[in-house]
């Protein structure tokens, strides 16, 4: 075997990205470096947490059974930080891989981020990202890791001053941990503070107390080492011993999050199935929140053995969610491809969902402030159960907040809704559009609001999808305004004077014959509306027909070629309307038939179909006017 002494250093470069990251954080992120610690020390407590899966089917990786360690070692005369444990380590090719690429996805997006954050919001972004090894070079001149794999003979060092290109070089069995990993940081000249026992003391309590591995602290070359944090697992407490800024430390330590969690689940399941969960709804929204991916968070450990946080412990709409959950129903060595099918697994799903649910109801009752903020963040995720889970949806929908147009700041429940309906309305009206403020503009509305009657407005993308897929609730059918005709009749109202009639002039009749025949390439039909009170036009979708919100966003996504025709609604009523009517000028009466269809379509936040064709008309209808003005 070659020796560290006669071998020569093997040069590698890093991957472009690895070099731009770094760039990034020696020159932008520097007002909150002591983040580092806590990265290294997350390393190690993962490498320890692998060895002990490993070992499970591999007891030789581990053959005297060694407790696993973290130990942090100060060294002011040699200026030096060290990170070691005694867990999976690392080989040659792993370390290339591990420490020479960003593996990691979440890594791109957040250069991204970075790179357009202001100055201040930096330190927020590392902390939600959690940047890893390479926050090393913030404090360090030069890192070396020295790494020997558990069950190898060999160990190597790898080195960097983070410019661009690494050494690694095979090393001696003596200079390298028996087993696992030893990262030493060479500081920069202004990280001195960092062989402080006391400043490191204090960053390990506050940003690393939680890990679930016991982490020893030697002061400086020589001394003995002292235990700062026992590695007993929170959850494994029980809930009267701990007190909220445990919760709120341990919280921060798997979010990376700076504030408190907006609530707190933690229980203890006996009886079918034993199982502890710790979960927390965040503050702010994790940054991989909108990954098409969608995937949850929550760490799966079995009698307190991390196995995966892939296992899918909770619905996609609640991936916002943060913790654990600890079971010691499923054997250790269960693997990580087969746990999805796990029927025990699939029950515990099943009650950390229902314990996360009740905890939003209750915030939702007892905190309707924190409630509302929950809302803003966490909303439209969880809207997306309202379709997704059969079962619980009509428990989501009561969730649910919505502005209306019976309130101007405030939101409502669909229960407030309910309660509210008018004598003789048998619907609950929705309307789909891109934002708040388009909707409540919406001509659409104006019918409705002249007979008192309440409309959602709905603006999130997820809400194109779930109306369409809830018949009904509380026996009342959901409908959009946008579709099919409008019902208004039915209802008495407050104030009848203002509502839509169906009834149109003769001339207006006859204008609208012409309009379908002009139009008859573009809509479905074109008849006299009984919705609209003051505007002129608006669209439609037909009854049957699917909501034209959601046909714009399959179309945007490609997933529609082509879209179904809408119904032109003209108010017979309108005074625009009715003088257009009269004039007898058949090339006048096309134009005005075109142009009123593109003002439906402009007022639905689309655009003219033909432009040029718009502005010609537009400008033969200005000279007629200024003609006529003369
Ligand atoms: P992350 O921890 O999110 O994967 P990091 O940048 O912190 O990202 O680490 C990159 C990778 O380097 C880890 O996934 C792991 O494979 C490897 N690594 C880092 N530190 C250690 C360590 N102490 N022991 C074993 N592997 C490590
Ligand atoms: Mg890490």
């Amino acid at each position: 075997m070659t020796t560290g002494q006669d071998a020569l250093p093997e040069k590698h470069s890093f991957e472009a990205d690895v070099s731009r990251l770094l760039h990034m954080m020696v020159h932008s992120v520097y007002s909150d470096r002591d983040v580092f610690l806590r990265e290294l020390i997350s390393n190690a407590a993962d490498a320890c947490e692998k060895l002990r899966y490993e070992s499970i089917l591999q007891p030789q990786l581990n053959p005297e059974g060694t407790q696993p360690e973290i130990l942090v070692k100060l060294d002011e005369k040699a200026s030096t930080v060290v990170v070691e444990d005694n867990g999976i380590g690392m080989s040659h090719d792993e370390m290339i891989d591990a420490l020479g690429t960003i593996a990691r996805s979440g890594t791109k997006a957040f250069m991204e981020r970075l790179e357009a954050a202001k100055t201040g919001d930096k330190a927020q972004l590392i902390g939600q990202f959690g940047v890893g090894f390479y926050s090393s070079f913030m404090v360090a001149e030069r890192v070396d890791v020295i790494s020997r794999r558990a069950g190898e003979a060999a160990a190597w060092k790898w080195s960097s001053d983070g410019k661009g290109s690494y050494d690694m070089v095979a090393v001696d069995l003596d200079q390298a941990p028996e087993r696992g990993t030893r990262v030493i940081l060479h500081l920069l000249e202004d990280a001195k503070k960092y062989t402080g026992k006391w400043p490191v003391e204090k960053i390990i309590r506050d940003q690393s107390g939680h890990v679930p591995i016991p982490v020893r602290l030697i002061e400086k070359d020589g001394a003995e080492p002292t235990q700062v944090s026992d590695g007993v697992a929170l959850w494994t407490r029980s809930r009267g011993e701990i007190a909220k800024q445990d919760y709120d430390d341990f919280y921060r330590g798997i979010s990376g999050d700076y504030d408190a969690p907006l609530t707190t689940v933690h229980f203890h399941a006996e009886g079918r199935h034993e199982y502890t969960t710790l979960a927390f709804v965040p503050g702010a929204q994790p940054f991989d929140l909108f990954d098409p991916e969608r995937k949850g968070r929550m760490k799966l450990y079995v009698k307190r053995v991390f196995i995966t946080d892939d296992a899918e412990v909770l619905p996609r709409y609640l991936r916002f969610v943060r913790g654990i959950v600890d079971t010691s129903d499923l054997p250790l060595n269960i693997s990580r491809e087969t746990i999805q099918e796990s029927p025990v697994l699939s029950a515990i799903r099943k009650g950390v969902t229902n314990r996360v649910i009740v905890a939003l109801e209750k915030l939702a009752e007892n905190e309707s402030d924190t409630f509302a903020k929950f809302w803003d963040l966490f909303g439209p995720i969880l809207k997306e159960g309202i379709y997704e889970d059969w079962e619980r949806r009509e428990q989501l929908l009561k969730l649910a907040r919505f502005q209306t147009t019976a309130v101007d700041d405030a939101t409502r429940t669909i229960g407030d809704y309910v309660a509210d309906m008018k004598e003789g309305q048998s619907s609950i009206y929705y309307i789909n559009g891109s934002s708040i403020e388009q909707l409540r503009s919406s001509p659409h509305l104006e019918g409705f609001r002249a007979k008192g009657i309440e409309v959602l407005l709905l603006s999130d993308p997820v809400d194109s999808f779930w109306p369409g897929n809830i018949s009904e609730f509380e026996g009342k059918p959901l409908k959009s305004v946008t579709q099919g005709l409008a019902d208004l009749d039915e209802v008495s109202g407050v104030d009848g004077t203002g509502a839509p009639k169906h009834e149109a002039p003769a001339n207006v009749a006859a204008f609208i014959d012409l309009a379908r025949s002009v139009l008859v390439d573009e809509l479905a039909d074109v008849r006299v509306s009984g919705r609209l009170t003051e505007s002129a036009v608006c669209l439609v979708a037909s009854e049957h027909g699917p909501d034209r919100q959601l046909e714009k966003i399959l179309q945007g996504a490609g997933r529609l070629q082509t879209a179904s025709k809408p119904i032109l609604e003209i108010n017979a009523q309108n005074e625009v309307v009715q003088r257009i009517a009269s004039v007898e000028d058949r090339i006048f009466l096309e134009d005005a038939a075109w142009l009123l269809l593109d003002q439906a379509r402009i007022l639905d936040g689309d655009k003219p179909s033909d432009p040029r064709a718009f502005a010609q008309r537009q400008a033969r209808l200005f000279s007629l006017a200024t003609g006529l003005n003369q």
